[in-house]
């Protein structure tokens, strides 16, 4: 098979690359070792529940993310800002006045972090105004962690709330992910909405999938061997292309390529219960700041803020957790210590983990070099930073400069 671009994998990073093709009018072939397109991006339908392949949300204010889908389609469900916080045995809220002024005096009043840790925080957010990809990855050599201390935060304001937030988004506890990473994502999470689509993440691919000719995507279809432009797949079969771009995550391009592997994962593992009722919270992010010391680091109620991921009269409560795929019997320890006797009415309808689920940002890493060879091209969240935003942008970026000129 000889064609103009082979893709080789269908994630968001391939699918983009492959998208942006069909504007120019190229030849492509997708090549997909998997039975579907999407890569991490996945909602299983249980019972009636959409349930995500690990808790994932959108950032409305991703750059990326209004060139390519037609909001109106993606029909896009919103968190509340602010969050519910436990710490040393007591439930906080935390109001999000940017978002709705009426909860100024509860945000100033809240005993999360102290007067000064608000102001700060206004600051930080204010100075990000403006702030994208482009000027927010310049190589910073502090971790998270150490930016935040830098800033001036108190320890109370780091442990209660930046450590259970961050640790959540990063899926790494320590907060030892680049600052680059924070800076980027502050003004988005500020002045940005966080949101998921009403028919679950798996709607991002599904609508890109749309724009592609059919017969241009192989599904099950494995790349096994590479050699300059050229790979083979499980069966022997041979694809050739005048340019080839691999859209693998990071591991698997590196072992495509014959080199041993930089990329280190961040994993994960979410839990689904059905519950009768919400846990409250208005559809808010729940925290747990004690999370060193449980099996739980964040959770929430779903279908509070996305009706459609539940059935009509049940509820969808997402259990997130960083160390390890904690069993039934532990989580519903920790439960039960939290809501009482209201736990025994969960049912647990899945658990997802994920090794591999976020490939880590070290500190002082630069995005790396897309074009790796003559007519040899990368994308992918890890030559960037680790999030939907880099494997879209990445995917086309590869594809405008492949040298098809402009979009017709
Ligand atoms: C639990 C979890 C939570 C997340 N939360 C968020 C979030 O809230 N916000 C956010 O922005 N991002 C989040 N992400 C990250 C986001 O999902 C990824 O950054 C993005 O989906 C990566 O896309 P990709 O195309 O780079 O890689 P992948 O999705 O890994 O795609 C690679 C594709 O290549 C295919 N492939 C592999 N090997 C071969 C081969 N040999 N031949 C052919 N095909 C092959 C794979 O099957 C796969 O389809 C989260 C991820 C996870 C797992």
């Amino acid at each position: 098979m000889k064609t103009s671009v082979i893709i080789v994998g269908g994630g968001m990073a391939g699918l983009t690359c492959a998208v942006e093709l069909e504007r120019r009018g190229v030849e492509y072939r997708l090549l997909e070792a998997g039975s579907r397109l999407g890569g991490r991006v996945v909602t299983d339908q249980v019972e009636g529940f959409l349930l995500d392949r690990g808790f994932q949300v959108l950032l409305t204010g991703y750059p990326e993310v209004r060139r390519l889908w037609a909001m109106e389609n993606l029909r896009l469900r919103r968190v509340r800002s602010g969050a519910v916080i436990r710490r040393q045995g007591r439930w906080l809220t935390l109001p999000d006045p940017l978002r709705h002024p009426s909860e100024l005096l509860q945000a100033l009043r809240s005993p999360v972090g102290s007067l000064m840790d608000k102001i700060r925080v206004a600051l930080l957010a204010l100075s990000s105004l403006g702030r994208n990809a482009d000027n927010s990855f310049v190589g910073t050599s502090q971790t998270t962690l150490q930016y935040l201390q830098g800033c001036g935060f108190s320890e109370g304001m780091i442990e209660t709330f930046w450590r259970p937030f961050l640790a959540g988004v990063f899926l790494d506890w320590e907060l030892s992910t680049g600052a680059d990473m924070f800076r980027f994502l502050l003004p988005l999470f500020a002045f940005g909405r966080v949101a998921v689509p009403a028919g679950g993440m798996q709607q991002l691919p599904i609508q890109l999938e749309r724009r592609l000719t059919p017969g241009r995507v192989a599904l099950e279809t494995r790349v096994e061997k590479l050699e300059g432009t050229r790979c083979w797949d499980q069966s022997g079969q041979l694809w050739e292309g005048d340019q080839l771009v691999l859209a693998l995550d990071g591991s698997g391009a590196d072992h495509l390529l014959g080199r041993e592997t930089e990329v280190r994962w961040s994993s994960s593992c979410t839990t689904y219960f059905a519950a009768p009722r919400s846990i409250g919270g208005q559809g808010r992010l729940h925290l747990n700041a004690d999370g060193a010391q449980s099996c739980i680091q964040h959770f929430t109620c779903m279908s509070d803020f996305a009706p459609e991921y539940a059935p009509a009269g049940q509820h969808l409560i997402s259990v997130s957790s960083l160390f390890g795929s904690p069993s039934e019997a532990e989580l519903r320890g920790q439960l039960q210590e939290w809501y009482g006797a209201e736990v025994d009415d969960w049912r647990m309808l899945r658990q997802v983990s994920l090794p591999q689920s976020l490939p880590r940002l070290e500190p002082g890493i630069r995005p790396r070099e897309l074009k790796i060879g003559a007519g040899l091209w990368r994308c992918g969240d890890y030559t960037a930073y680790p999030s939907l935003n880099a494997a879209v942008a990445s995917g086309r970026i590869v594809a405008e400069s492949l040298g098809y000129g402009e979009p017709k």
